[in-house]
């Protein structure tokens, strides 16, 4: 993967001032994405104790994607 093209750099600013505003960066979004997935699957409401992630994830599909595979991992019984 090439990280230097006009295209992936515009993409990559996009992603970290996020389509929303400064909210949440793509970077806290990874930190609390662990947690937010397991709240997930604990059906413990997510959006109530990361507000932030939804919008995030609705307009970042870099880290959507991170999500939706970590949601499928755990849900798919990792370290059970
Ligand atoms: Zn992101």
């Amino acid at each position: 993967m090439t990280a230097n093209t006009p295209d992936d750099a515009r993409l990559l600013a996009a992603c970290l001032l996020g389509p929303e505003g400064p909210e949440l960066s793509c970077e806290e979004c990874f930190d609390v994405l662990d947690a937010y997935v397991e709240r997930e699957l604990a059906a413990a409401d997510p959006d109530a104790a990361l507000p932030a992630m939804r919008a995030h994830l609705a307009g970042c599909s870099a880290c959507r994607e991170d999500h939706d595979s970590l949601l499928a991992l755990l849900r798919n019984g990792f370290g059970a």
